[in-house]
């Protein structure tokens, strides 16, 4: 039985709906870290010590560039790490806009010169090869 289309539109639009929703986002990651400074026999210099910390920082990467920005634990942080944390909820819900479109797509009647040519042979897949086995000589 093929999948209901009005029931795969609802899903789409509750979706759209979601992705409207999100606010502020941002591409990236967060990542905290303990570190040792530079004064001799300070403490952080022990085998036992986490080191100072922790430190934030933001790092997002866009066309082969990296951008960094330290943060403290705070507001700011906080900030931050509600846009990343948005930024992957959209991720989530943009994969599951694209498989519902796929369904529609598939579930769509199509139009009558178009069902006149055969749509059995293009469903084999025909690219794709695997670098994989590749030997390395
Ligand atoms: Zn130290």
């Amino acid at each position: 039985m093929p999948a209901p289309l009005a029931a795969l539109e609802a899903q789409r639009d509750g979706i759209l709906r979601e992705i409207t929703q999100l606010g502020d986002m941002r591409k990236g990651s967060i990542t905290e870290t303990f570190r040792a400074c530079g004064k001799p026999g300070c403490a952080c210099h022990r085998r036992d010590h986490p080191g100072h910390g922790p430190y934030y920082a933001y790092t997002m990467k866009a066309a082969g560039k990296t951008r960094t920005v330290q943060l403290r634990a705070g507001a700011r942080l906080d900030k931050f790490q509600r846009e990343v944390d948005t930024y992957k909820e959209f991720r989530a819900l943009s994969d599951k806009l694209i498989a519902v479109n796929d369904a529609i797509c598939a579930a769509r009647p199509e139009p009558e010169e178009a069902s006149a040519r055969s749509e059995k042979k293009t469903t084999s897949r025909s690219s794709g090869r695997k670098l994989q086995g590749r030997s390395t000589d």
